[in-house]
């Protein structure tokens, strides 16, 4: 079972793996708990330059193949390893997070980002990709609060951006309605997590 985890900035992604991370645990399931690049010293090194800009000297273009390729690394060397020795594997970030970002809100387009994704992953599509969905304003304020170092580089693309993402991660849970589960992220972390938490036990049995 492929589980991956979207959502825009500030939704709360990383705290709420971390609790769904614990219920698996505490069930007894064998699983993995993973996060783009994973960890994968190719992927670390991509993901090394995709930030070492400013997003004046990268292209658009350029960035979604740098993501894409480092995607496929992780998938090949740990994502696919791990499901075929019949792990659970949970995924903070995933093909998703692509087309919300470089395809929507960089403006590239959602299709074109989405058939580089394709020939990156090939048919490994996950199985269940809980969206934690909070309004950009929110989540920008989230971050302000709690990860003051994040601020600048999120002021920096502006709110409009932030937007663009949120609601095109929307359009892919309308879109794909069987793989997506859309979780209202804007209650406290438990009761998100408790949402998420009971989509994944009805895809375990
Ligand atoms: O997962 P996390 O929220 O830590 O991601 C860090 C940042 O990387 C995000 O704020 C997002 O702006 C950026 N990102 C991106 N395109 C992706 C994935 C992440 O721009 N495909
Ligand atoms: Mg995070």
């Amino acid at each position: 079972l492929f589980i991956t985890l979207e959502g825009p900035d500030g939704a709360g992604k990383t705290s709420v793996l971390e609790i769904l991370a614990r219920r698996l645990e505490n069930s007894g399931t064998d699983f993995l708990k993973t996060r783009e690049p994973g960890g994968i010293r190719i992927s670390e090194k991509i993901r090394e330059i995709i930030l070492d800009n400013d997003h004046t000297e990268m292209e658009a273009r350029t960035e979604a193949l740098l993501y894409a390729a480092a995607r496929r690394q992780h998938l090949i060397e740990k994502i696919i390893p791990a499901l075929e020795a019949g792990k659970v594997v949970l995924c903070d970030r995933f093909i998703d997070s692509s087309i919300a970002y470089q395809g929507a809100a960089r403006g590239i387009g959602t299709e074109e980002v989405r058939s580089i994704n394709r020939f990156a992953i090939g048919d490994t599509m996950p199985d269940l990709t809980i969206l934690l969905d909070v309004p950009a304003e929110e989540g920008i304020r989230r971050i302000s609060e709690g990860r003051g170092h994040e601020v600048n580089r999120l002021d920096a693309e502006g709110l409009g951006f932030h937007r663009k993402v949120r609601s095109e991660y929307l359009r892919i849970a309308e879109r794909e309605p069987e793989r997506v589960v859309l979780v209202d992220a804007t209650k406290n972390l438990e009761d998100t997590a408790e949402v998420a938490w009971a989509a994944i036990k009805s895809r375990m049995k």
